[in-house]
């Protein structure tokens, strides 16, 4: 049927815990200019789901979508579009959103502020539910699966989880990882093209490291993400990202440093990015420093990798759009 919604009101949830509790949410986009952050289940604990509820109130707000009208929360949002959606009750895409655990402390991060608050919220084993609703038929391939928050790897269930996706077919993993610790499972993955793994490094250097993550872990990364490259020649699966933050690592000698490691160590896709909050303030800083460097890192970048690319935002950065 063909109307104007988007994947994650269709086929999308997000297992959502942080300092604002346990939830169940439709997405995790929380720039949406409507408020975003609509809810389908409060305070969840990982029990198994009555699905016959949770669709009663996810098809609630389908039927707006379907109606012509526009869900509240998700008024002006940039993932909405015309498609032929299906009307089947299935989930495809899913994002776990743990703010539970992680072994960095980025100076960028929200964790930033109370990291051990945030090391010590109570989490839940999904796998049970997953595995239901796979059982189900409720949970099928063809959608996007991510994480957000903190370190993936940290979790307890985290290789059973990704091999059970793995086995059961599920090919579009996205991890983004602090590459601290090394996974067995991220390498399965890659070498069979089911996931994408992105480390954000944001230096050349181990001193630089320590400054920004507050941790002496960056040979550790360069070896980790050296060996998931090594898995498969061809690979494009293996991302490292440098996110610019002005006082920490805006100059080109610590982005020359980075580009010839990654280089050296066979990662094929780099990407780019700039601090949120500098962001933010300089929208219409068209001629900054920083936005210099940006281009610097395109110029080089695409001499040197398969992909060398700018997160969208950063892209708008550079046009000169606002949003
Ligand atoms: S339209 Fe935007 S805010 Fe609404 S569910 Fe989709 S991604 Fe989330
Ligand atoms: S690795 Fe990610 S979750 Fe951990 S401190 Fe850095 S930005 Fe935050």
């Amino acid at each position: 049927m063909k109307y104007v919604s988007c994947e994650w009101i269709e086929n999308g949830m997000d297992f959502d815990v942080g300092v604002y509790g346990s939830n169940i949410m439709m997405c995790c986009y929380v720039s949406c200019p409507g408020g975003g952050n609509i809810m389908l289940k409060r305070n969840f604990d990982g029990s198994l789901i009555d699905w016959k509820e949770f669709w009663k109130i996810k098809n609630s707000y389908r039927n707006i979508q379907k109606s012509g009208e526009t869900i509240k929360e998700c008024t002006g949002c940039v993932y909405l579009h015309q498609d032929n959606w299906s009307q089947k009750n299935n989930i495809k895409s899913i994002i776990f959103d743990h703010f539970t655990k992680c072994n960095c402390d980025c100076v960028y991060c929200y964790t930033h502020e109370d990291k051990a608050k945030y090391n010590s919220l109570k989490n839940y084993n999904v796998l049970p539910v997953i595995k239901d609703m796979v059982a189900k038929g409720i949970f099928i391939p063809g959608g996007q699966i991510g994480f957000g928050g903190g370190e993936p790897t940290m979790l307890d269930e985290f290789e059973e989880l990704i091999n059970f996706l793995i086995d059961n077919n599920f090919d579009n993993i996205s991890i983004p990882t602090s590459a601290i610790k090394y996974s067995p499972v991220i390498e399965r993955g890659v070498s069979l093209g089911k996931i994408h793994v992105q480390n954000s490094i944001d230096c050349g250097s181990r001193e630089t490291f320590i400054k920004i993550k507050g941790i002496d872990a960056y040979n550790k990364v360069i070896e980790n993400m050296r060996k998931y490259s090594k898995v498969k020649s061809e690979n494009d699966g293996v991302i490292s990202k440098y996110i610019i933050c002005p006082g920490y690592n805006d100059n080109k000698e610590e982005i020359d440093k980075w580009l010839n490691t990654c280089k050296n160590i066979g990662i094929r896709t780099v990407v780019i990015s700039v601090e949120n909050i500098w962001l933010k303030g300089h929208r219409r800083d068209g001629n900054s420093e920083v936005i210099k460097l940006v281009e610097y890192i395109l110029n080089k970048g695409k001499n040197m990798f398969a992909s060398c690319k700018g997160e969208n935002h950063v892209m708008q950065l550079l046009a000169g759009v606002e949003d």
